[in-house]
């Protein structure tokens, strides 16, 4: 059977993915199975996805319900679930205004357009340059892509989109001595995920704001990664005590049903006007009911604060670990948005602690990355780093 999945796996599928030898069954909170029911502690919940774990009873219940009434209809109509959504992403943040897609790609590229509409709606046609990060990850359709700081993920599809410039995250002087002149938006991730899972200055985020503010430019973080709750904050930005004029969704908000949302203030998404944008998927009733229940779940249980704690507790095992073993350089991140810097390859051990039962992903060659569901448990956590206290011993010797 396994083998028969991974044959026809390499016969008819797109060969994007370089899979690890897992042929997941089915999960459970923060569990997964395998086919041959071996369990694995998942701390990659599906790339920051299943915050509130694997087929959650109750979430699982909302979508069903709401399948057996409506999956779909055109954006030409009104349904509720979407505007409950919407409203509750404007009471939860500094946005006014919510526009629904599918994917974290879709929602950079609904930023990426509505700042240029912006200016070009103010007769500034000549600010359409968007001014990004090195080392900066937004996505794969062609504009975030563009908009993506790493110049390997854009090899072979040259020329991307016109008007993207870069400049080294976390470096105040860089953005200081650019000339701004012909710039629409900085674009920037509170913490950057793919990256590295590298956080910025206490105030590095609040003077980029300053800067854009004298510039008369606007400023959006892509929270897609980092936002409901990741970073021990329902969103990122409210670490920083700054907030931008457009904010990028995805991930978790559906807890692994496909959903994107661009969040902007009101004048600026007020440029976006029948026509403009669109998408058939976006914010549909089925989608948007998991994502209400996430919401709900989230208030309920506090989720937010629970992770703050988890995080905090987690980064403290892993700090004691540098303490134990020379291979590790650095301990980093926010929440349950974690990173462990190794002087050795990460792949082995990420390898290693499959066998164990522990699923670990591994980011810019040597840099583990730990994104559990939020909902994960101390004895989970302690697992994982005993099974990784023992894996390094024997890479220190
Ligand atoms: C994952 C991610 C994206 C892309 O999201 P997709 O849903 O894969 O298109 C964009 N930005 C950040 C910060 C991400 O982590």
């Amino acid at each position: 059977m396994i083998k028969d999945i991974k044959d026809r796996a390499d016969s008819v599928l797109v060969k994007t993915y370089k899979r690890f030898p897992l042929f997941v069954k089915e999960g459970s909170g923060c569990r997964l199975w395998d086919y041959d029911g071996k369990e694995y502690i998942d701390f990659v919940a599906g790339i920051a996805v299943c915050n509130l774990g694997h087929a959650n009873p109750e979430i699982a219940d909302a979508v069903c319900k709401q399948a057996k009434k409506l999956f779909h209809v055109s954006n030409l109509y009104y349904t509720k679930p979407q505007v409950d959504l919407a409203s509750w992403l404007v009471k939860n943040s500094f946005g006014d205004r919510v526009f629904f897609c599918n994917s974290g790609t879709e929602a950079v590229e609904c930023a990426i357009k509505l700042v240029r509409r912006y200016f070009v709606l103010k007769g500034e046609t000549n600010r359409y340059k968007i001014l990004s990060m090195e080392k900066s990850f937004h996505g794969r359709t062609m504009g975030a892509l563009s908009a993506t700081g790493q110049e390997k993920l854009k090899q072979g599809f040259y020329p991307v989109l016109d008007g993207f410039d870069f400049i080294p995250f976390n470096d105040i002087d860089a953005l200081k001595t650019k000339d701004l002149t012909d710039v629409c938006a900085v674009i920037v991730e509170p913490v950057q995920g793919e990256g590295g899972v590298c956080c910025p200055d206490e105030d590095y985020l609040q003077k980029v704001r300053e800067i854009c503010n004298k510039a008369g430019i606007l400023l959006i973080f892509d929270e897609i990664q980092t936002g409901m709750g990741r970073t021990g904050k329902l969103f990122c930005y409210e670490h920083y005590n700054v907030v931008p004029d457009i904010m990028t969704l995805a991930k978790a908000l559906g807890n692994g049903v496909p959903i994107g949302a661009m969040v902007a203030v009101s004048d600026i998404a007020d440029a976006f006007t029948p026509g403009a944008h669109a998408s058939t998927f976006g914010g549909s009733p089925i989608i948007t009911a998991s994502a209400l229940k996430v919401a709900e779940i989230f208030e309920r249980d506090n989720i937010v604060g629970k992770c703050k704690k988890t995080g905090e507790y987690f980064v403290k095992q892993l700090e004691h670990l540098k303490s134990k073993h020379k291979c590790i350089v650095d301990v980093r991140g926010k929440g349950l948005l974690l990173g462990m810097k190794l002087n050795i390859a990460g792949n082995t051990i990420v390898n290693r602690c499959m066998e164990k039962g522990f699923l670990i992903n591994c980011i810019q060659e040597n840099i583990l990355r730990f994104i559990p569901p939020l909902i994960i448990e101390r004895e989970d956590i302690d697992a994982l780093i005993s099974c990784l206290d023992s894996l390094l011993q024997n890479e220190n010797l």
